[in-house]
């Protein structure tokens, strides 16, 4: 699989220590940063808010602040699009001094203006944002040209010598024959790891028709991955019982908790996909959000979930609590026929409850009376 030996060794050991703590523990803080973005893809819940909000800005120190509370060993800096932050080098930097693994995910439109900025270092890794082949990618962005662009930083990264990946969200009607291509392509260009995600119905995503169920997620990544080995053909950044979960080989309960975002709102309750309250400290997530009423089978905004950061921290657990579950995967590739794992049951979800729009007012109203915690900036940079 696609991770670097040392940094698979670091998050291993870490995983043991914590899990041995019995406490619950991040694996990856996920930071947004910001939500400006210079796309304006149908799919993404981040752009739509107010002006104000698209303005504010974490500072160095607060991402700074997050790793230090936290203890993640990596980071996944994402947004909007975190290539306009003007800060963002000394934000990689600084996580890089305290020995994390940074994944700085980018559209990759500023790339070639932005690289400079950036030095190769082993713990930092480019994750290229690229949704399929040209047609699949620049569909899925709501831009035309897009995708040559995506290559073309991939290409400049790699002569640089940067770890470059891709980041590849999957949608409902992914062909999995162009898909199989498309990852092959990507190999052959010498990427150093794809991260593949199945699309999930963000609560504020304009565009709700285009998501993926798990029966529908399951066969997708099933037809998917038997073009390619069961796998093995491509090195995929998702830990192995991960893909294996994705292709309805694994029941699993989410650890929403293993993969914490900070964004300009706060600390995310309970998760990176939903947004039920936020916390002001991570402390106060961790003791302040009741995990039990969360999950598939608990909640009905979680029923189709499948996404990395609710399940791969499930997946790390599985992985050190069972390890020989992984040779089979490893030597033959992921299974893709046969009868797949039991599915949680829906019957007891509690009903959806809307309360996305509430910290947008808190927050509108801290701006305007001039008690925000982040920085304003006066424009789009
Ligand atoms: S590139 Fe990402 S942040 Fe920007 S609009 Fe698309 S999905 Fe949203
Ligand atoms: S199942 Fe629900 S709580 Fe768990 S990661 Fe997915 S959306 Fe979040």
């Amino acid at each position: 699989m696609g991770l670097p030996i040392r940094q698979a060794a670091k998050i291993g050991a870490y995983v043991v220590k914590k899990q041995l703590s019995g406490k619950k523990y991040p694996l990856v803080l996920m930071l947004e940063p910001l939500f400006r973005c210079n796309l304006a893809c149908a799919g993404c819940g981040k752009i739509d808010y107010p002006d104000e909000i698209l303005n504010q800005r974490l500072s160095v120190k607060q991402c700074m602040d997050a790793i230090d509370e936290c203890g993640a060993p990596a980071v996944s800096i994402a947004g909007g699009e975190p290539l306009l932050h003007r800060d963002m080098p000394k934000i990689v930097e600084g996580y890089i001094e305290r020995d994390k693994f940074v994944i700085l995910c980018t559209n990759a439109l500023l790339l070639k203006k932005k690289i400079h900025q950036y030095k190769p270092h082993p713990n930092f890794t480019w994750s290229i944002h690229l949704d399929g082949d040209k047609v699949m990618h620049d569909k899925s962005v709501c831009l035309d040209g897009t995708y040559e662009k995506a290559v073309e930083a991939i290409k400049l990264s790699k002569s640089l010598g940067f770890r470059t990946q891709i980041n590849c969200t999957l949608f409902d009607g992914a062909d999995p024959e162009r898909t199989a291509k498309f990852f092959d392509e990507m190999m052959e260009m010498g990427v150093d790891g794809i991260t593949v995600s199945p699309g999930y119905a963000y609560e504020r995503a304009p565009d709700q028709e285009h998501f993926l169920n798990r029966e529908r997620t399951k066969k997708m990544f099933r037809d998917i991955l038997s073009r390619g080995n069961g796998g093995k053909n491509w090195d995929f950044t998702n830990s192995t019982l991960f893909m294996d979960f994705l292709a309805g080989n694994q029941t699993y309960e989410c650890t929403p908790w293993s993969m914490p975002l900070l964004t300009v709102f706060g600390w995310q309750k309970p998760c990176y996909l939903l947004g039920e309250g936020y916390a002001k400290t991570f402390t106060e997530l961790m003791e302040g959000t009741e995990w039990e009423k969360y999950g598939v089978g608990k909640y009905e905004k979680c029923a189709n979930c499948m996404v990395h950061c609710g399940f791969e921290g499930t997946a790390a657990t599985d992985a050190i609590k069972h390890p020989l579950k992984m040779l089979p995967i490893l030597m033959k590739g992921i299974r893709t026929e046969g009868p797949m794992a039991p599915e949680i049951s829906l019957a007891n979800q509690r009903p959806a409850e809307f309360v996305f729009s509430k910290h947008v007012e808190k927050k509108m109203s801290e701006i305007k009376a001039g008690n925000s915690n982040t920085t304003e900036i006066a424009a789009a940079e």
